[in-house]
């Protein structure tokens, strides 16, 4: 029976590959299909409305978190072309722009499968809002995955593995006696799989931290709920058994004891002192730093605070076209709808941090010049860096670390005690404590969400110097709705009662210029400037003729051999800096220091996680190819050197400088695999 069938099917499909009108009816069919599927997705979406819910709002919004649609169609097209399965989100409100985007994909196979070594066809095309990835049977079924072009958390395993899924259940289907070869098909697993791939996951979190963390797997981000070994304080002291008391007991007892049971909780404080997390859960990243938790922080603070990267601005300015100066002031009015009152330039308080990191490169000359050992100052301004080295070298690395507290560390410091004492200190100015403050930084990776949990990064009163770290994309995603007016809720006015309103007077302008487009340029690139900066200073302590060699060693390793000579005197040592971006060539370093290589003579590290730099952090808006990514990358770093560059001297972040200890301005970094070995009992 099953035999015969078969051989009735393919004599058909024979007949309708050699026969005109059999193929044109095939393409009638395949159009009215595709027409009946977005009459009934239409029909669907007219629900939603009635109800007053756009399909977006009833289905893409969940708690604030940052959600990715897992894919937005599945096709199976025979290989006559003509549709087998087609199935599209619900959340897509223009079906019919799906289904001609597939079409458009189909010669795109046509063109792949005369290359293809294996069933799977890898990335096929995509457009301005999608892409699509193909496979393509042993008999000539092409199966197509549409996914948004933003979805860039799928890598080609994870495809491989939709495909199969899906071609085991395609296959299934053939088993069916009752199917017609050839024929759309009808089958309740394949919808539910198709269900279970459109089904919207939390954003792959880890996806915004730099390789390091990923990589290196030192991302100890833990659930309190699952297995962790930090020892758990207080323990209750047991009282000591009687004689008379059994020694198993199958019944819990409680403790006799007087002493409350004081409710045990771990924050990313301890997991960050941790190296032995035997899982990694985004669950407390998302719960504790995400969107709507700033919204919330800032709406409910007396006064909001928002820190702004030159990276994530210039990522977001090169997605939308905008000018630098242009999104300098749109970011602030999304902001201060939120609630905020005043918005900074990170590139502000980058201009000390670079003072305060030459000053420790000075000390290391001195004691050289001394005599003593020569020892490479590592930029730990990169928490990713921060991160790995801690936890990894700690013992090779840490006597070598920059203890200058990043770009984030300094506004911080400055948000949370100094415009306190600044606001205050003007005529009628509102009392504040750091407490009442509430600090969003927007930071182009996820990396900075674990720098603002260290514990040094915490005022006097306990509340956190960064209270939320937003990525590049996380503030992108909420600025799309903000302008679109997709929000749910109204936005919200400042509150305008006087004391408040003499906040922004009290501030320097320099300070306040971001709210007003007028933003500061540094020389270097997004990734701090270190290097220009010390090669700058360097260069002005010597004086006389310098002469600068760059070389390229590698890819993201950049050598800068800078020499001076006075007149009659022979030329010095030059001082040599260097930068090296990526995981790649920080192991390579590192293993260089193992070894104690003669390369490794650099004065001046800049160190940094990511490769190409701040510019392309694991947070800011991504490309899908590599190819466009590191156009973006360049698109970002050609925004930022477009900015007029600016004397590093800023004269109300001296003053702020000067109110505030030596300690504040450090990272307290440590070895932490000797830490964790000396605190664990075993
Ligand atoms: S290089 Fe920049 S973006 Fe990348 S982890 Fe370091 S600080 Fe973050």
């Amino acid at each position: 029976m099953l035999g015969s069938a078969t051989i009735d099917q393919a004599g058909e499909r024979e007949a309708r590959e050699n026969d005109p009108a059999a193929l044109n009816d095939s393409r009638l069919e395949n159009q009215i299909y595709t027409f009946a599927n977005t009459l009934e997705k239409f029909e669907k979406q007219l629900k939603q409305a009635q109800n007053g819910q756009t399909v977006e709002e009833a289905e893409n919004m969940h708690g604030g978190a940052v959600w990715w649609m897992m894919a937005v169609a599945v096709a199976l097209i025979g290989r006559d072309n003509a549709r087998l399965y087609t199935r599209v989100t619900d959340r897509e409100r223009d079906d019919y722009e799906v289904q001609m985007f597939i079409h458009c994909t189909l010669d795109i196979v046509e063109d792949k499968l005369s290359k293809a070594n294996e069933l799977y066809l890898g990335l096929l095309t995509s457009n301005h809002k999608h892409k699509s990835y193909g496979f393509v049977t042993n008999t000539g079924v092409k199966f197509i995955l549409v996914l948004s072009l933003a979805n860039t958390t799928l890598k080609d395993t994870d495809m491989r593995a939709h495909f199969k899924r899906l071609h085991l259940l395609y296959t299934n289907c053939l088993s069916n006696p009752f199917y017609e070869l050839g024929k759309p098909l009808k089958s309740r697993a394949l919808d539910e799989a198709c269900n279970e791939l459109f089904r919207s996951t939390p954003a792959d979190m880890s996806g915004g931290f730099s390789g390091v963390v990923r990589l290196s797997n030192v991302n100890d981000y833990i659930a309190p709920s699952q297995a962790c070994v930090i020892p758990l304080k207080p323990t209750l002291e047991q009282p000591a058994a009687t004689e008379d008391e059994q020694l198993v007991s199958t019944h819990s007892k409680k403790p006799k004891t007087d002493k409350p049971v004081v409710k045990v909780s771990i924050s990313l404080a301890d997991c960050l002192a941790c190296a032995g997390c035997v899982t990694s859960a985004e669950t407390v990243l998302i719960e504790e730093q995400s969107v709507q938790r700033a919204i919330e922080g800032l709406r409910a603070a007396k006064l909001g605070v928002v820190t702004v990267s030159a990276s994530s601005l210039a990522s977001i300015c090169t997605a939308r076209g905008w000018t630098m100066e242009e999104g300098a002031r749109r970011v602030t009015e999304f902001f201060r709808a939120k609630g905020a009152r005043v918005v900074l330039d990170a590139s502000v308080v980058q201009s000390l941090a670079l003072r305060e990191c030459w000053q420790e490169m000075r000390e290391r000359i001195e004691q050289r010049e001394k005599g003593g050992a020569h020892r490479p100052l590592l930029v730990s301004a990169c928490p990713g860096f921060a991160c790995y080295a801690e936890k990894s070298h700690g013992a090779l690395l840490m006597p070598l670390m920059s203890r200058t507290r990043s770009s984030q560390g300094v506004a911080g410091v400055l948000v949370k005690e100094y415009l306190p004492r600044l606001i205050a200190a003007s005529s009628n100015g509102p009392s504040l404590s750091p407490a009442d403050i509430y600090h969003v930084a927007v930071m182009p990776c996820f990396d900075r969400k674990l720098e603002a949990s260290r514990p040094e990064n915490t005022a006097a009163d306990g509340s956190r110097h960064v209270d939320c770290v937003l990525g590049t994309a996380e503030l992108n995603g909420a600025l799309s709705a903000f302008l679109e007016g997709r929000e749910e809720e109204e936005s919200m006015e400042v509150d305008e009662s006087p004391e408040l309103a003499r906040v922004e007077e009290a501030l320097p302008e320099e300070i306040t210029g971001f709210m007003r487009g007028a933003l500061l340029g540094l020389d270097g690139n997004l990734s701090g400037g270190y290097v220009e900066y010390g090669i700058d200073r360097w260069s002005a302590a010597k004086g006389g003729a310098v002469r600068v060699e760059e070389t390229k060693a590698a890819s993201n390793l950049d050598v800068i051999r800078v020499f001076s000579t006075r007149p009659g005197e022979e030329e010095e040592r030059p001082f040599v800096a260097a930068r090296v971006y990526g995981f790649r060539n920080i192991q390579n370093m590192v293993r260089k220091l193992k070894t104690g290589k003669k390369e490794l003579e650099y004065d001046l590290v800049e160190v940094m996680a990511c490769p190409s730099g701040c510019a392309n952090g694991g947070g800011q808006i991504r490309a899908a190819t590599t190819q466009e990514r590191n156009r973006v990358t360049e698109g970002v770093e050609r925004l930022y050197s477009n900015l007029p560059r600016q004397p590093t001297t800023v004269p109300s972040i001296d003053e702020f400088r000067a109110s505030i200890e030596d300690e504040k301005m450090r990272m307290d970094l440590k070895d932490v695999g000797a830490t964790v070995n000396a605190n664990l009992a075993w």
